[in-house]
């Protein structure tokens, strides 16, 4: 099974996979089903993942909806940390930027309802909001921890100055930064900065959205709104490169450890210092079923050498995950 960690400041202690529910809100993903969509958040949970992770924006409640709904049944909810999110705010299906302290209490409270608990136990600022000073969000979030109705306080693709910023307000326990084997900014700043002052840090997108599972080709196509139409890794001539670089890590990874690019790409966020939870995106319960096989990678110095030979040798040109990043209030289309 897979290890645990705890996060610092609770008496919380989560395996170090934790499951993404991003997709099962089907907005951005090209469309939700409810039954796979439960199925998948308990199959984590029965197969020993007890960190599940989700945002009101994820399908506009859509995602927290299916995770309170999955939880409900045989005392699920007990066996899991649950981590949610607040400060993006939508208009129709466009989100924007929003952590003024009424959003966050608001999100809480509605939040609080669709997961169908009593509390959240790990509340993150999903984006920085630079139309909101820092300590009145983290005010806003050290309240509601004081009233009982969080247990611990994350931030997410914040900057190692807006951490200092705001655990000056507030206590912080968890960081929630993009990182894979692909997306690697995070290793400057972020990481260095968790690793020296013990916050926990939930890093999201460890299969670079699909890409790293081993199952795509270079002609794959993406239905609706699929944010990997958008994704500019997904595009034209870097698209070869980056399922090059999955083919060739495949053949590494049965060639050293007889297993598969997903169990390397996994194994490998999990072997890099500063890393406490690898969050793992599922629509489908069968997409789960790698999770056996990842733990009994142990990589070397030179293992990590050749992974990064064989991605810095194949991806000629890089992309990191910013088309990502949601427009402030006053910058969204009217
Ligand atoms: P991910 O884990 O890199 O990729 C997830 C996608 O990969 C799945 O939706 C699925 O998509 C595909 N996949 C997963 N397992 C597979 C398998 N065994 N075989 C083939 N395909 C497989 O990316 P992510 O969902 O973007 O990130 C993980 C989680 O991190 C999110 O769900 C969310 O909780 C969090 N997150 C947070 C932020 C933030 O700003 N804080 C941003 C992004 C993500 P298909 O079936 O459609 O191919």
């Amino acid at each position: 099974m897979v290890a645990t960690t705890r996060i610092p400041g609770t008496d919380l202690q989560p395996t170090r996979i934790g499951l993404g529910t991003w997709a099962i809100g089907g907005w951005m993903w090209g469309g939700t089903d409810e039954g796979q969509s439960v199925r998948t958040v308990q199959s984590a949970v029965d197969r020993g993942i007890s960190l599940v992770d989700t945002a009101p924006v994820y399908g506009m409640g859509t995602s927290e909806r299916f995770v309170g709904e999955a939880l409900r049944e045989r005392r699920r909810r007990e066996q899991v940390v649950l981590a949610t999110k607040c400060g993006l705010n939508w208009s129709g299906t466009q989100p924007y930027r929003d952590a003024r302290p009424e959003r966050i209490r608001q999100e809480i409270d509605d939040s609080l309802q669709r997961l169908q608990t009593d509390v959240i136990d790990i509340e993150q600022v999903h984006w920085p909001d630079p139309n909101v000073p820092v300590e009145e969000t983290a005010g806003a979030l050290k309240d509601a921890l004081q009233a009982g109705k969080i247990r611990a306080i994350g931030v997410s693709n914040f900057s190692p100055e807006q951490l200092d910023r705001f655990r000056k307000e507030a206590p912080l326990s968890v960081v929630q930064p993009p990182y894979n084997l692909f997306e690697r900014g995070i290793e400057n700043d972020v990481l260095p900065y968790v690793r020296e002052q013990g916050l926990t840090t939930l890093t999201y997108g460890a299969l670079c959205r699909g890409l790293l599972s081993g199952k795509m080709t270079a002609d794959q196509t993406f239905e609706g709104d699929d944010l990997r139409n958008a994704d500019p890794k997904f595009q034209a001539a870097r698209f070869p490169q980056y399922v090059e670089a999955v083919n060739k890590l495949d053949a590494f990874a049965q060639e050293r450890f007889g297993k598969r690019a997903i169990h390397l790409a996994l194994a490998w966020v999990l072997a890099q210092p500063g890393v406490g939870v690898a969050l793992w995106g599922a629509r489908r319960p069968d997409q789960l079923d790698a999770l056996a096989d990842v733990d009994d990678i142990t990589l070397t110095q030179d293992d990590l050498s050749e992974i990064d030979r064989i991605v810095a040798d194949t991806v000629t040109d890089p992309v990191g995950p910013e088309f990502m990043a949601p427009p402030a209030r006053d910058e969204k289309a009217a």
